[in-house]
Order: C-alpha cells, then sequence, then structure tokens
C-alpha cells in the first residue's frame, strides 16, 4: 500500500505535532509518524509533563508537611505513591489524547509506527504487527528528538540504574538515591525524590552546577537546594557504577585522585541527551550529520537534501521543547514559501525546582567574554512585597542590559515564579527593548513581577524598594 502527501513529519513530539498542524494550516496534505503509540514525544509522554507533574505534587506533599510551621495544623500527613503516580500518568493521557485529537481537528494523518527511508521522497512505515506501509512525499521533516546517554560502559535497567525516564516511575521511595550530573534534569528529578524523603547525593563533574548557566545565579541555586537538603560533590568523577543484592555502588574519584564510593538504592544517570537518528536509514540517501551526530541543516532547516529538512533536539542548539516547537512552526511556514524564522538569542530556559531559575539572552560570562560592556540591575525577592506576604523570599533577578544603549541584552532569575517572570523579558527582548523601557511599565502591586521592574530600575541604580 503506498501514500501520497505534500509533506510528512517523522516524529511526533513537540517539534514534529507542532509542525505538521502548521503544515496543514497552511493548506499542504499532511502526515505525521510516531513511533512510541503515542503522540507528544519525549516532553509529554517522559519529560516535561510527567516530571511537572511530580515536582508539583512533591512539592504539595512537602508544603503540607510543614503547614504547622505557619500555624495551620493537618494532622497525619502520609504519601500514597502509586496513586500520586496515577495522577501523573493521567496528565500524560490527557495530554497526548489531545494531540491526537489536535492532528484530527486539522486532518493531519497520523501514521503509527517506525519510519525509515526507502528513498529521499519514499518512507516505509512499519507497524507493531510488521505491516509496512510506504508514504510518498514531496516534504520530508525529521523531527525524531533524543534520547538519554549513559556513561560508558553503564547500561539503564531502569530500576536500580535509571534515565530520567525511569526516575518518573519509580514504585518506592529510595532511601538513598545518587544523581550523575548536575544539570536540569537531574537536579529536578533529585528535588522531587528528595522532597520525597529520599537522601539525594548529586555527583558532578565539574566545580558547579547547570553548566552554561550565568554563574551567580548557579552558585545561588546550589547553596538553595542545599539548604533544602540534596548533598553535592562537586568535581567527582565516575569512574564506575556496580549493581549488589541492595541496590548499585557509584565509585568516583575527585579533582586530588581520592577514590570514593556511594551505596544508594538507586542512581540515576543524567549526563545529556544524543540526538536520536537511529533507523532512519539517512545514509541511504545521504542526508549528513555534523561532529556531534546532530543533523545538519542550515538557517531554514534544510539538510544537504533539498527536500529534506530537520528540527527539534536532533538538530543543533538547546534540546527544549519551544525551541523544538518554534522550528517546527518555521519549517513549515519556510515549505510553505512564508519567511519562518526562530530568534535563537531570545530562547528562555526554566529549571522547575523551588525555587524557579529561568533565564534568557546572554549570561554575564558570555558578556566578558565577547567583550560587550554592560550594567547590571538586581532585585532581591526578599524586598518583593508579594513574596514577603507569603514568606516566598528567596532569590533574584539579575538583568544585564547594554551599557550605551540600554538594551536588554539577558536576565536570569532565580525566585518564585520565575518561569512566568522569564515571559515578560522575552517579549521585551524581541521588541529590542531597553531595561528603562520595563521600569517605565506599570507592573501590578503586589506581584512577583514588580521585581523584574525593580531590578529593571536597579539597572541605572534607582530601584525604589532596595
Ligand atoms: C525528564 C525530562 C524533562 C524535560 N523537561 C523539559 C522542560 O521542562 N521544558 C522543555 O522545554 N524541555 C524539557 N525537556 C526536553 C524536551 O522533552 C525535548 O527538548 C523535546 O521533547 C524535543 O522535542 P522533539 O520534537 O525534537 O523530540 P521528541 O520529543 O524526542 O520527539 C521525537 C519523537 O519521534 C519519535 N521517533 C523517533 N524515531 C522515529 C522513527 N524512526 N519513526 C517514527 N517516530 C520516531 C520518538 O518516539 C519521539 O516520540 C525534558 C526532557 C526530559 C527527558
Amino acid at each position: 500500500m503506498s501514500e501520497k502527501f505534500q509533506a510528512v513529519v517523522i516524529g511526533g513530539g513537540p517539534g514534529g505535532y507542532v509542525c505538521a498542524i502548521r503544515l496543514a494550516q497552511l493548506g499542504l496534505k499532511t502526515a505525521c509518524i510516531e513511533s512510541r503509540g503515542s503522540l507528544g514525544g519525549t516532553c509529554l509522554n517522559v519529560g516535561c509533563i510527567p516530571s511537572k507533574s511530580l515536582l508539583n505534587l512533591s512539592e504539595e506533599f512537602h508544603n503540607v508537611k510543614n503547614l504547622s510551621k505557619k500555624g495551620i495544623e493537618v494532622g497525619d500527613v502520609r504519601l500514597n505513591l502509586n496513586k500520586m503516580m496515577k495522577n501523573k500518568d493521567k496528565a500524560v493521557t490527557v495530554l497526548t489524547k489531545g494531540v491526537e485529537f489536535l492532528l484530527k481537528k486539522n486532518n493531519v494523518s497520523y501514521f503509527k509506527g517506525i519510519g525509515s527511508f526507502k528513498s529521499k521522497t519514499e518512507i516505509a512505515v512499519k507497524d507493531k504487527e510488521n505491516n509496512e506501509t510506504i508514504i510518498n512525499s514531496e516534504k520530508i521533516i525529521i523531527a525524531t528528538g533524543s534520547v538519554p546517554v549513559s556513561l560508558p560502559g553503564i547500561d539503564f535497567d531502569e530500576k536500580t540504574i535509571v534515565s530520567s525516564s525511569g526516575a518518573l516511575k519509580l514504585e518506592k521511595v529510595p532511601k538513598k538515591m545518587v544523581v550523575v550530573g548536575g544539570g536540569y534534569i537531574g537536579l529536578e528529578m533529585g528535588s522531587v525524590w528528595s522532597r520525597l524523603g529520599a537522601d539525594v547525593h548529586v555527583v558532578e563533574f565539574l566545580d558547579h552546577i547547570t553548566p552554561g548557566m550565568d554563574k551567580e545565579i548557579s552558585s545561588e541555586f546550589m547553596k538553595i537546594l542545599k539548604k533544602q537538603g540534596l548533598n553535592f560533590h562537586m568535581q567527582h568523577k565516575v569512574d564506575k557504577i556496580s549493581k549488589n543484592e541492595s541496590g548499585a555502588i557509584v565509585s568516583t574519584i575527585d579533582k586530588d585522585g581520592i577514590k570514593k564510593d556511594f551505596e544508594c538504592e538507586v542512581v540515576l544517570v543524567s549526563v545529556g541527551r544524543k540526538p536520536n537518528t537511529k533507523g532512519l536509514n539517512l545514509e541511504k540517501i545521504g542526508v549528513r550529520l555534523d561532529n556531534k551526530n546532530r543533523i545538519k541543516t542550515d538557517k531554514n532547516f534544510k539538510t544537504n537534501q533539498d527536500n529534506i529538512y530537520a528540527i527539534g533536539d536532533v538538530i543543533e542548539g538547546p534540546m527544549l521543547a519551544h525551541k523544538a516547537e518554534d522550528e517546527g512552526i518555521a519549517v513549515a511556514e519556510n515549505i510553505a514559501g512564508q519567511s519562518g524564522h526562530v530568534n535563537y538569542d531570545t530562547i528562555p530556559g526554566v529549571i522547575y525546582t523551588t525555587p524557579e531559575v529561568a533565564s534568557i539572552g546572554k549570561t554575564e560570562e558570555q558578556l566578558i567574554e565577547a567583550n560587550i560592556k554592560y550594567k547590571i540591575g538586581k532585585f532581591s525577592f526578599m524586598a518583593n512585597s508579594r513574596a514577603k506576604a507569603i514568606d516566598d523570599t528567596e532569590g533574584f533577578v539579575k538583568i544585564l542590559a547594554d551599557e550605551k544603549t540600554d538594551k536588554v541584552l539577558g536576565a536570569h532569575l532565580i525566585g518564585p515564579h520565575a518561569g512566568e517572570l522569564i515571559g515578560e523579558i522575552g517579549i521585551a527582548m524581541e521588541f529590542g527593548a531597553s531595561s528603562e523601557d520595563i521600569a517605565r511599565t506599570c507592573h501590578a502591586h503586589p506581584t512577583f513581577s514588580e521585581a523584574v521592574k525593580e531590578a529593571a530600575l536597579s539597572v541605572d541604580k534607582r530601584a525604589i524598594h532596595s
């Protein structure tokens, strides 16, 4: 059986399904192929959504347990992990079904199965029963995402040695958990299990967590996480992980060559993700990869083959769902003859711990390296009335603006609702705003967003409340 389309997207993650919907909106006969059996990709199935569900529920558990400190007696608070996991699964199901509905509503044909290139214009889709359908298409967009990587010689069994996917479905709270890697996924999952009662130890090769983040924010972040009970072992290289009857032993060597073993029930290896091009048969059609095995594209997301494009985690750039989505829209518009574009200078990054951490644009370290003169405005949530009112005062807002033009170059936040607050700075940066533009915008009182306004005022040393 062979079917003909104008555009086919391989992968139904946030890059792929958004791209397919936009292509269909623009009038192209479109199909989307997804192998996992449900749409939404890593993000909805084993990433953003289940992790945020558990972050929220574990935070509620932690907060309720501590309510008596604020004068609210709730009695005995107990955890029902099984129910919590079901709640998380329900959120995933509702959202993945929602995407299926959206594809239908937009007349996108959904093929369940593994897609691989038969030729430059033909994709073979193999379903669970090994039935093959051939799809013919003028344009093909690869959006096959990424998969977790482990350390050399260490395999995930998803019970004792787990990737983020395993860490999202543990059946009981481990007494002790080692998180290898101090990136955002490890810290989010470490926070979840720590709040639920695990003794969490983060083992990190570098001397700081969250590489690439503004250093001032990253060290404040680590201080706060330590206060919450997470243990950090910096400049420790994992040598090997061996399993025993009670779990695993993580053997490390620190920067001075001192060996240390960490015994634990569960070890989460969270050292990064790699682009997923497995089984696509790219060699056959000559699609080129870069030196990190990502699909190489030009600024219009076109590969070295004229009718084949790639977006999302499988190409260069931050592995983030909103980056993949924006690329999906841009490539669809380019294919339809419009001028799709992604501004990589204004892609926010958020860590959904408590407090949240959010950043956009350049870090102070990047500005120094690029020899760009800048001004800094900072404002602490300690002096924000809303934060004071609800006793949630950790963190600060930091805005970096060009020394001469005052144009906002970057912003870095740690504090309550930082992930929401970063939105206004994104819009400001898209419009080329100055810090004065933010400072002169009326912000409602009492809100956390007043901390953004005050940080903008502080760029020219005229903050009112500090
Ligand atoms: C624990 C965790 C938490 C995260 N939290 C966040 C967050 O809070 N915010 C954020 O922005 N990002 C987050 N991410 C990252 C985010 O999930 C990814 O950046 C995003 O999903 C990438 O989208 P994508 O469409 O490029 O690829 P994916 O979402 O990986 O989707 C690709 C899809 O293609 C399918 N596929 C692969 N090969 C084939 C084939 N040959 N045929 C058919 N289908 C195929 C796969 O099954 C997959 O469903 C998180 C990731 C993890 C692991």
